[in-house]
């Protein structure tokens, strides 16, 4: 194994750094590494290395690092951190500008997570809303968990929790404009690597 000097590892992530900071927009040269998105994280005992370590390898050019954790995936975008962050940086935003970044190089640390998300936004382009027996339904078939939390259906049916006709939005072209929209806008991102 071939050991890289710090200089070397930021020289070679030079390009990806490029990248991050263009399209997160964050400064995260503010971050203190005070912890305090950590400590408010409520997946962060389920992540392979800490909010703030994730804000530390951005800080110093090391995104192939952060493009190859766990936690990345595991984030749920709740904002806290953001909220919680005495300087004002977007924690958040970062997770999720290191997501898509991983996604589109390669870097799906968490394979079932990306499947779920795909599941998740098929069905909003189709009904615009969610539909969560056909999330369950999408997302044991994708993963090929064909039973995963399937016995929580029954007592959600009867207490009449979940529907089982799917609503469909009345407002599905207003829904199918606004992801045209963003997926032009992703494209338009990707284009200006
Ligand atoms: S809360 Fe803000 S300043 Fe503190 S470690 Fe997290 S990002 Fe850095
Ligand atoms: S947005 Fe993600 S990293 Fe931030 S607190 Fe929520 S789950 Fe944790």
């Amino acid at each position: 194994m071939v050991l890289l000097t710090l200089n070397e590892k930021q020289k070679r992530n030079e390009e990806l750094n490029k990248e991050f900071l263009r399209r997160s927009g964050v400064n995260v040269s503010k971050c203190y590494q005070c912890g305090k998105c950590s400590a408010g994280c409520p997946v962060g005992d389920h992540m392979d290395i800490p909010t703030n370590k994730v804000m530390r390898l951005a800080q110093m050019g090391l995104i192939e690092d952060a493009l190859k954790s766990h936690a990345i995936w595991l984030c749920a975008s709740c904002t806290t951190c953001t909220t919680r962050c005495p300087k004002g940086v977007d924690v958040a935003k970062v997770m999720e500008t290191l997501r898509i970044m991983a996604k589109e190089h390669g870097y799906i640390a968490e394979k079932n997570v990306d499947k779920f998300h795909s599941v998740w936004m098929g069905i909003i382009g189709n009904i615009g809303r969610m539909y969560e027996p056909a999330l369950i339904v999408g997302r044991n078939f994708s993963t090929g968990k064909l039973f995963q939390d399937t016995s929580y259906g029954v007592p959600y049916i009867t207490k009449q929790k979940l529907k089982l006709i799917p609503y469909k939005s009345k407002n599905m072209a207003e829904i199918k404009s606004l992801i045209a929209k963003a997926e032009a806008m992703d494209r338009e991102e990707r284009g200006n690597k």
